[in-house]
């Protein structure tokens, strides 16, 4: 049996102790302007066969990991053998499968980025193959694109959530169909509410990302209220924020340069998320779990915790104008998570030195220089 399978680049922050299984390669549309994840590389399906070969290479390494542990006189404590395997694995494979182990071996993810435009008995014929291969896992997700998820019938996202699927992670990005537009998203307002209204009425749990920032100085205002307004039609299990970044090398990147797109701040981005969520009006949990986003702790169940995640928000911009920039360069050099930390004086001296670095004594810090700190550290 082989010892080793192939692995997608990426998978999403709350995937990250899920058996990650390559369903197909890359990204079908890979256009998407503020994207740079799969650029230069070439869509491909994977034959079936190829993908549960795969899995049955996971099962043999997983197998030969709970062997080891009875061998060893560790009998069925296979989490600290895993542990003991992540500290010098012999390779990635296995780095990856003890990993899985060592988080308790509950979930899965396929990647790519859009593994629903396999063909509907391709993609439930992997799922099955899956459950029966790991029939302890309780949780299985993948990426799907809103404009596939509408192409496919109601029946069909049922049977793929009856073959396995749990949840879908879907880019919604924005509501706004002239920024979808811009940024060459591929899908407008209303293919997003019919693909995410379809998954939902399946039975997938339904992950939403918006990035916050994507409208720019020009577009902030409607494409907060028009994700709002989309998300409320959709009433999704989760809307996940992130925050845009603009890498050298994105398609965006060039309008950042020559003007077209001007980025906004990061206190303007929050004024933003404030009017996203005065907006949004639907029964979801709203998830900050990214680093690029500066209020991380603006998190909770909507409706119920919206005026506890504004109070955030009130207590950011509360803050005079030197603390707030304290805690925008302690963020964006991943020394504070949270507001709180302001308070932790050997954290603040730091941050302190850092503006003063970057502000050469001025303590005017050069918005460009936060972009790249932010660039930098994600
Ligand atoms: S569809 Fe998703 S992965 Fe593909 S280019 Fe757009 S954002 Fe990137």
């Amino acid at each position: 049996m082989a010892d080793s399978f192939e692995l997608g680049p990426f998978r999403p922050p709350s995937e990250a102790y899920s058996l990650l299984i390559r369903a197909t390669r890359n990204c079908p549309w890979n256009r998407c302007r503020f994207c740079g994840m799969y650029k230069g590389r070439k869509f491909e399906l994977r034959p079936v066969q190829e993908i549960k070969q795969d899995i049955e290479a996971m099962k043999g390494i997983r197998d030969g990991i709970i062997g080891l542990a009875w061998k060893s006189g560790y009998g069925d404590r296979v989490r600290e053998v895993a542990a003991t395997v992540l500290n010098k694995p012999p390779s990635q494979a296995f780095y990856n499968i003890a990993l899985w182990m060592y988080g308790g071996g509950e979930y899965a993810f396929l990647q790519d980025a859009n593994s629903l435009i396999m063909r509907t008995n391709e993609l439930t014929e992997v799922l099955r193959f899956l459950r029966e291969t790991f029939p302890g896992i309780s949780r299985v997700t993948s990426y799907g694109r809103s404009k596939t998820a509408a192409r496919k019938t109601l029946e069909e996202l049922v049977e793929i959530h009856e073959a396995g699927l749990t949840r879908l992670h879907v880019g919604l990005e924005s509501g706004y169909d002239r920024l979808l537009e811009y940024m060459d998203k591929g899908v407008t307002a209303a293919g997003h509410i019919t693909g995410g209204r379809k998954v939902v009425e399946s039975g997938i749990s339904l992950s939403e990302y918006v990035l916050l920032g994507l409208g720019g100085k020009e577009m902030w205002r409607e494409h907060a209220v028009e994700t709002a307004r989309v998300l409320n039609e959709i009433s999704p299990n989760f809307i996940r924020i992130r925050t845009l970044s603009v890498h050298e090398g994105l398609p965006m990147y060039q309008y950042v340069q020559d003007g077209g797109f001007v980025r906004m701040t990061d206190e303007e981005i929050i004024d933003e998320e404030r009017l996203l969520i005065e907006h949004l009006d639907c029964e979801s949990n709203y998830v900050s779990d990214h680093i690029a986003n500066l209020l991380q702790e603006i998190e909770g169940r909507l409706p119920a915790d919206r005026e506890r995640m504004l109070a955030v928000i009130d207590r950011f911009q509360a803050l005079p104008a030197e603390e707030r920039t304290n805690f925008r360069i302690g963020r964006r050099s991943g020394i504070y998570t949270y507001l709180d930390e302001l308070h932790d004086s050997r954290k603040h001296t730091a941050v302190e030195q850092i503006i003063d670095r970057l502000s050469q004594g001025a303590r005017q810090v050069d918005e460009r220089a936060v972009y790249k700190m932010m660039e930098g550290f994600i």
